[in-house]
C-alpha cells in the first residue's frame, strides 16, 4: 500500500545527488522540514522545472514513511520572478532561506517562519523595497519565534528601562550604564528602539520607519555578531558563496 502525502511549502536548499538526483529541503506546512529525493531532475529532459527551484513556494506529492521521501509530483504555486531579476534581493532571500534552514529542527512544524518568509519574499518580489531593513527585521522577528532574538526593550542585566544603551553579547541584549561592562559596544540614541520597532511593528508598516544606511549596516552588523555568539554554527553571510 503505498503512503502517498501532499502538503505545500518553501524549498530552502538543493543539493545534487549522484549523476543525475537532487536532494531538496523544504519547510512545508504539514510535515515541517523535510528532505526530498528527486529521481532524474538533473537531467536534461527532467519532467521537473521550476516547482523544485530554489525559494518557490509548491504542492509536493511525496511518499512519507522515510528520512528523505521520495518526491512523486509537484505543482508549482508562487514563484517570485522579479525577486530573482535583481542581484541584492535574491541574495537576501537565499541567506535568509539559508538561516531558516538552519534554525528549524528536521521534522519541526512552523506556521510562523512559513509566514514570516513568505511576507519577507513577497517584499523582495517588489522593485523597489528596503532590502537591508526588511532583511533585519526577518532575521529578529525568525529569532523571536525560536525565542532567541535579543532583549531590546530593557536592560539585559538588571530589567530597567534607560535612555542610554549599550549592547552586551554576552549578556544577549542591551544592556544601562549601571550594568554595561568594557567590552560592550555603545550604541547611538534611538538605534535600540529602531531595532525594537523592526521586531514588533506591523510588518505592512516596516516600510515608514526612517533608517539610515549606516544605521541599518550597523544593526544588520550587531545581528550578525550577537548570532555568531548565540547561534552555533550560524551561515555567514561573508562566506555564503
Ligand atoms: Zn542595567
Amino acid at each position: 500500500m503505498s503512503n502517498l502525502v501532499s502538503t505545500e511549502g518553501y524549498v530552502l536548499r538543493i543539493v545534487p545527488f549522484q549523476d543525475n538526483d537532487l536532494i531538496l529541503t523544504a519547510l512545508t506546512v504539514d510535515l515541517g522540514k523535510i528532505a526530498m529525493f528527486v529521481k532524474g531532475a538533473r537531467r536534461p529532459r527532467s519532467r521537473y522545472g521550476p516547482e523544485i527551484d530554489l525559494l518557490s513556494y509548491s504542492e509536493f506529492i511525496i511518499l512519507n514513511g522515510k528520512n528523505i521521501k521520495p518526491l512523486r509530483e509537484a505543482t508549482l504555486k508562487e514563484y517570485f520572478p522579479r525577486l530573482k531579476e535583481n542581484y541584492d534581493h535574491l541574495t537576501s532571500a537565499l541567506h535568509s532561506a539559508k538561516l531558516l534552514s538552519h534554525l528549524i529542527r528536521d521534522d519541526q512544524k512552523d506556521l510562523n517562519s512559513i509566514r514570516l518568509f513568505s511576507a519577507l519574499l513577497h517584499t523582495l518580489n517588489q522593485e523597489e523595497t528596503q532590502v537591508a531593513l526588511f532583511e533585519l527585521a526577518y532575521k529578529l522577528r525568525l529569532l523571536d519565534n525560536f525565542g532567541i532574538a535579543p532583549q531590546l526593550d530593557r536592560c539585559a542585566g538588571c530589567g530597567q528601562e534607560s535612555a542610554r544603551w549599550w549592547f552586551s553579547l554576552d549578556r544577549g541584549g542591551v544592556v544601562c550604564g549601571n550594568c554595561q561592562s568594557a567590552s560592550d559596544i555603545q550604541l547611538k540614541s534611538g538605534i535600540a528602539q529602531s531595532l525594537n520597532a523592526l521586531r514588533t511593528m506591523s510588518w505592512d508598516k516596516l516600510d515608514r520607519l526612517r533608517l539610515s544606511v549606516k544605521e541599518m549596516l550597523f544593526g544588520n552588523k550587531l545581528l550578525d555578531q550577537f548570532m555568531a555568539y548565540h547561534v552555533q554554527g550560524v551561515p555567514s553571510k561573508a562566506k555564503q558563496k
